[in-house]
């Protein structure tokens, strides 16, 4: 068996049946029938997903640690989401399939449900086997029908070793070109959904999102890129995540035409590997902000097992060893690893001309 191989099938698994949970929260949201509390459905689905996600790690890998983005001290006090997620955790466990089984079985009650979500307050670090949850990374994308992530990752000794995207509303064709429009009115029917996973020297890969046993994978790769002026470069859509203004003058100078495409959370890491972009901008708005690790791990090793480099603006790899955070790090550079250099000159260009 190759290595990671058992940590890499759970981690997929686990990832594919959380997205279950995330579309049926949004199909719920669309139909009108969540409440009306715009925020609830992410709350909903966060704590949901990561609900899952960590049951799954529990029963497979129970000495491993965990850093995920939610706590339930909210939900022990109140009692109507607590039972709005409970009902959708149980809904969306599967007690008669092999899936199931290979996930450790259902969540037994109410009560196990927030100890697994409790089980996400890992402080990281350098040492040891180390995983880290996004359950829905790109909340604002969620709620308007854009892009979202549900995202997994496992660090060992601070190297991350396997990671997981689930894309449940990129389209399934590798090939099929980005587009502007993605920020919203992407539903996750007819040909959309994609599972994308890498391990560390093992490349990476996509494949179809399903409910039950894992599809056949393809593998990706960057989009060789011999010429800078038809490239195609993501950005965040939220204006207070990344500078945009910074951003669209990298592009400028580096003679790219094509406009920025705009999307939330890890799917840009994804678009990027798989060929369908080719760099990925995501300069600080602030001085102060530092990312979260579980808004980077997966992404940082699918693009880098696709042929890309990802660094901060400094020109440093992204640093998983130092906590919750990537506290030793300003911002991603993420592109192809034959052009890196050259964008990450003209990254430092613009900021030193500021
Ligand atoms: P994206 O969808 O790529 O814009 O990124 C979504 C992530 O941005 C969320 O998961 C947040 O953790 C993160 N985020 C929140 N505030 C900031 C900020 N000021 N700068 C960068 N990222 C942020
Ligand atoms: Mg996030």
């Amino acid at each position: 068996m190759s290595a990671y191989a058992k940590e890499l099938e759970i981690a997929q698994l686990a990832v594919q049946r959380a997205v279950i949970l995330t579309k049926r929260v949004f199909h719920e949201k669309a139909k009108g029938t969540a409440s009306k509390d715009d925020k609830s459905p992410v709350t909903i689905g966060d704590f949901g997903a990561q609900a899952l996600i960590i049951s799954a790690l529990k029963a497979n890998f129970p000495d491993d640690e965990i850093v995920a983005e939610e706590e339930a001290a909210s939900l022990r006090t109140d009692d109507n989401l607590r039972e709005t997620i409970w009902d959708l955790v149980k809904a969306t466990q599967l007690s008669d399939s092999p899936t199931e089984a290979a996930l450790g079985g259902a969540i037994a009650d109410e009560e196990a449900m927030l100890t697994m979500i409790d089980h996400g307050s890992s402080k990281g670090g350098a040492k040891g086997r180390i995983w880290a949850i996004d359950p829905i990374d790109g909340t604002k994308g969620f709620l308007r029908g854009g892009q979202y992530a549900v995202c997994l990752a496992l660090m060992v000794d601070g190297e991350v070793q396997v990671g997981v995207l689930g894309c449940p509303n990129l389209p399934v064709d590798d090939a099929a070109p980005l587009t502007g429009g993605m920020e919203s009115g992407q539903t996750d029917e007819g040909g959309r959904g994609v599972l994308f996973s890498a391990v560390l020297g093992g490349g990476a890969t996509s494949r179809p999102l399903t409910t039950g046993t894992l599809a056949a994978q393809k593998s990706i790769a960057m989009r060789p890129l011999t010429d800078m002026t038809a490239a195609t470069f993501c950005e965040s859509v939220e204006a207070g995540h990344s500078a945009h203004g910074d951003q669209a003058e990298i592009a400028k100078k580096l003679g790219i035409t094509n406009p920025s495409v705009r999307m939330d959370s890890q799917a840009k890491y994804a678009s990027i590997a798989r060929g369908a972009g080719d760099i990925y901008l995501r300069l600080p708005v602030n001085a102060t902000y530092q990312e979260k690790i579980w808004d980077h791990a997966a992404g940082d090793l699918i693009v880098r097992e696709a042929g890309g480099a990802v660094t901060d603006i400094h020109g440093k790899r992204l640093d998983f060893t130092v906590g919750r955070t990537l506290a030793n790090n300003k911002g991603v550079v993420a592109a192809p690893a034959g052009v890196h250099s050259q964008v990450l000159t003209v990254v430092q260009e613009v900021l030193n001309s500021k």
